[in-house]
């Protein structure tokens, strides 16, 4: 099959697809649509992928001391621990292996196999810092939150004061009691007697929770007033430990011959600068090097199918642009009206 059956085929595909279309989204039928002119064609452009590099340090906190391999570089120093930290990202975006890799690598694969941002490499050298813990100022416990270090906490049923109302007189500190009494003439009369209540002293007992202390030992710190520190697990101190990644992050843009129209750019943008390769053929023309900038730029060639359609439908005209997905596919991947 030739190429100008390939393109008679995305014209017959094209059509289909802007019919269908409109009869989905409008009152018409497919029957109304006409085409009045389909012109197949193939467009020629090119697609830069920058690849810049971004180095970047990763540092993290662990808890306790952790020991440097043979490798890494440690140091109690925090002052020359950021020096060192630093030059070594900058030697980073100097190396030049670290670009011949990425050239190699991205030429031997298919178009646009970094996509978007990768770690390329990680750097054996890491950088241990082991420093006191400001928690806790290396004790590895603080004083418990909850009785402020004491120990001891106020006794919920007594609220401290170690005594409680009495059950027996309510509080009141003295019984009533009522009788019936005859006299000697043989008449009933009711008496009131007040006294002294015998369980308490004053209408209050001693608290029996606490012992009459008012205090009760702290749960959560059973009694010990300290709390393990939770900014080091205990430890004391904590390590810091920095590794160097080196990132790539490629951009892509397209490069049009003149008096390309602007519908191809759209194309590319709604179908995704990475996914060209499955509308089109692109073959990797050329590599500049930017060095100074860290970047490395891969010129690709693509050839990419569209079809223009003039379409009639009831005597209105539109314009229609689409491309298609591969060879086989009879489904265009994206497609645009121009009223
Ligand atoms: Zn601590
Ligand atoms: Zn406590
Ligand atoms: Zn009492
Ligand atoms: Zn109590």
């Amino acid at each position: 099959m030739g190429s100008s059956d390939n393109l008679g085929y995305y014209s017959t595909a094209c059509t289909k697809v802007a019919s269908d279309y409109i009869e989905l989204s409008t009152r018409f039928s497919v029957k109304d649509v006409r085409v009045a002119a389909a012109r197949p064609m193939v467009r020629e452009f090119a697609i830069r992928i920058r690849h810049e590099l971004e180095v970047v340090d990763d540092a993290r906190d662990y808890h306790g001391k952790h020991l440097p391999g043979a490798n890494d570089f440690a140091t109690a120093d925090w002052n020359w621990y950021q020096e060192q930290v630093s030059q070594q990202r900058h030697a980073e975006y100097a190396r030049p292996e670290t670009l011949d890799d990425l050239i190699t690598s991205v030429t031997n694969r298919p178009y646009a196999a970094i996509a978007e941002r990768t770690c390329i490499r990680t750097h054996p050298r890491r950088f241990f810092h082991t420093y006191t813990c400001s928690g806790c100022s290396g004790a590895g416990t603080v004083s418990c939150h909850t009785c402020g270090g004491s120990g001891q906490v106020s006794c919920g049923r007594c609220h401290g004061s170690g005594r409680i109302s009495c059950h027996s007189c309510h509080g009141s500190g003295t019984v009533t009691q009522h009788r019936t009494v005859t006299d000697y003439k043989g008449y009933s009369r009711s008496e009131t007697q007040i006294r002294s209540c015998g369980h308490c002293s004053g209408g209050q007992i001693g608290c029996s929770s606490c012992g009459r202390s008012g205090k009760q030992r702290c749960s959560t710190c059973s009694g010990t007033g300290r709390l393990t520190c939770s900014a080091c697990s205990g430890h004391g101190c904590l390590t810091k430990i920095t590794t160097t990644h080196t990132y790539t992050c490629p951009r892509f843009s397209g490069h049009y011959p003149a008096g390309t129209p602007d519908y191809v750019h759209e194309a590319l943008c709604k179908v995704g600068f990475a996914s060209l390769a499955r509308h089109g053929q692109i073959t990797l023309r050329q590599v500049v090097e930017d060095r100074d900038n860290s970047a490395v730029e891969f010129v690709y060639d693509c050839t990419m199918p569209f079809c223009e359609l003039e379409v009639d439908v009831m005597g209105i005209r539109s314009h229609w642009y689409c491309s298609v997905r591969s060879r086989r596919s009879s489904t265009p991947a994206a497609h645009w009206k121009h009223c």
